[in-house]
């Protein structure tokens, strides 16, 4: 097999990657969604199940309307349009923790259609973690624009269980059945075939996560699950209309093994077609260890799920006035968001991004910035103070030793000049030496003020006066623009500790 390296060269001639995403999210209601059993994870096993989420006969299934409430949310600040009508469906397949030998779903009538995901930037040229380059479906070079990346769907279906294969007596011989997840309320978030590289979809999925995040139907948290996604991905000839076979690629749990197992599986099928093979449309499975993808069982037909209308359900009806309760609940997203702290505080983009992460920093951020004095000094001292040191040391914002309100502090001891510019870089560098928020510093320090004290003031205002007579002479000739100059002499003399308000005073009374 040729090096990988190769094969990304082979990617940028001859072939596209395309990608579509399939993502399920658990919604973080109290109960599941078709009956009043808890949602909770880490539950001993089978605990929390009754008649319905065990499939028992003639038990029926009641909707629950949080979870509607939450899908109809999620997928509005997706950009979908909601169906006024939506239906479930049967998905029929038999898997050992599914307990009913179907699924309920939606097929044909989905709640939400026709969304979309903004993206940064397209046709950059990618750098992975080991240092190769993987190419982009564009050519490089026509410059980042922004794109959006359609969502074909989104659509309201019930968890299965888990099967357990380890964590239990015997679990070398066998595999163990927990049922406590049957029934979780999950949507489906199906997205068009148009995401063009692995970076792109690494950027979709962080948007989709923190949007998702913002409004508060699930955790997004992958390692417990709520979470999950299955990568399809294709190659085909670049230029060429009509999409190649996919692969579909399930169960990575974080982001940057999606990136990477894509990576591998597109070098992997332009390989496969370039010496002459052909792909199968297959299930696969990424192994992170090895950095590979296997293939584990060839891709069931939709059809081979029997779909058909849930006769135990009515169609789901979201009318207007529902939707519009709904929508009322929608807070600030992101990207608004992003854009408005530009604007309100003055800061970057890029800052703005950082700081617009998580809904829980924003906030943070935003508070402390409206209780400090000056809210703009907060936004200044977050961006020049505080992001530099936090890369510098590599660290996440959510690692840093100052806290918002910690910031917010400082801004404020600055603007009532108790303490000078110089002291707040010492006193934060001091804040990331110890890792302790910045109060904590300031009164280990004891409080520090820039000097007021006048009688060494006076010294130095005194030797600055008598050594630039000629500047004197001006000033009491009417040339009160001096004071500038004399105020500069004083703050350098003092190398910088003085109370610039304190001198200027003190100085139009000398020099008067
Ligand atoms: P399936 O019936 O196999 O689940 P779907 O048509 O429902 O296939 O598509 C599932 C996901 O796969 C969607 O996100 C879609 O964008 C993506 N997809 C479909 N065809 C391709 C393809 N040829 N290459 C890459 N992704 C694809
Ligand atoms: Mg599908
Ligand atoms: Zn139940």
């Amino acid at each position: 097999m040729s090096t990988t390296a190769d094969i990304s060269v082979a990617t940028r001639t001859t072939y596209e990657p395309v990608i579509g995403l399939e993502v399920h999210v658990q919604l973080l209601t109290a109960s599941k969604i078709f009956c009043s059993c808890s949602t909770r994870f880490g539950a001993p096993p089978n605990t929390n199940v009754c008649p319905v989420c065990l499939g028992m006969p003639g038990a029926l299934p009641v909707l629950n309307r949080k979870a509607v409430e939450f899908a109809t949310l999620a997928a509005m600040a997706l950009n979908c349009r909601i169906n006024e009508t939506s239906i479930f469906a049967r998905k029929n397949y038999f898997y050992p923790d599914l307990p009913k030998g179907y699924q309920i779903s939606q097929y044909d009538k989905p709640l939400a259609e026709h969304g979309y995901i903004e993206l940064g930037s397209r046709d950059r040229v990618s750098t992975i973690s080991d240092g190769r380059q993987v190419l982009g479906g564009k050519d490089a070079g026509e410059g980042a624009r922004a794109t959006k990346i359609g969502i074909t769907r989104v659509h309201l279906e019930e968890d299965a269980g888990k099967s357990l294969h380890e964590g239990f007596p015997d679990a070398d011989e066998k595999t163990a059945i927990d049922l406590n997840r049957t029934g979780v309320p999950l949507i489906e978030i199906v997205s068009e075939p148009e995401i063009a590289t692995p970076d792109e979809a690494y950027e979709y999925l962080t948007r989709l996560k923190e949007i998702i995040l913002y409004t508060g139907v699930s955790d997004c948290n992958m390692e417990e699950g709520s979470l999950r996604c299955d990568a399809n991905v294709s190659v085909r000839p670049r230029g060429q209309k009509e999409l190649g076979t996919k692969a579909e690629i399930k169960n990575v749990n974080s982001f940057r093994f999606i990136r990477q197992a894509l990576v591998y599986e597109i070098a992997r099928q332009v390989e496969v077609i370039e010496t002459g093979g052909k792909i199968v449309q297959e299930t696969r499975l990424y192994n992170s260890s090895e950095g590979k993808t296997y293939g584990m069982r060839s891709k069931e037909q939709a059809h081979d799920y029997r779909y058909f209308p849930e006769p135990d359900l009515l169609p789901l009806v979201v009318d207007e006035k529902w939707k519009a309760e709904i929508m009322k609940t929608m807070p600030e997203l992101p990207e608004v968001r992003r854009a408005r702290l530009v604007m309100d505080y003055g800061i970057t983009e890029y800052d703005a991004q950082v700081l617009t992460a998580s809904k829980s920093l924003a906030d943070q951020f935003e508070a402390a910035a409206k209780a400090a004095n000056n809210p703009k000094r907060v936004a200044n001292l977050v961006q020049a103070e505080l992001m530099g040191r936090l890369r510098a040391r590599g660290a996440e914002i959510e690692q840093s030793p100052i806290s918002m309100k910690g910031v917010a502090a400082s801004a404020d001891l600055v603007e009532s000049g108790a303490i000078s510019g110089k002291m707040l870089k010492e006193l934060y560098d001091l804040s990331f030496e110890r890792n302790k928020d910045f109060p904590e510093v300031y009164e280990e320090e004891g409080r520090p003020q820039q000097s007021s004290d006048t009688s060494a003031l006076e010294k130095i205002i005194d030797d600055v006066v008598a050594a630039n007579p000629k500047q004197l002479e001006q000033y009491r000739a009417g040339k009160k623009t001096m004071l500038g100059f004399f105020v500069g002499q004083v703050m350098k003399a003092s190398k910088g500790q003085a109370n610039p308000q304190l001198v200027n005073e003190m100085l139009i009374k000398k020099l008067e």
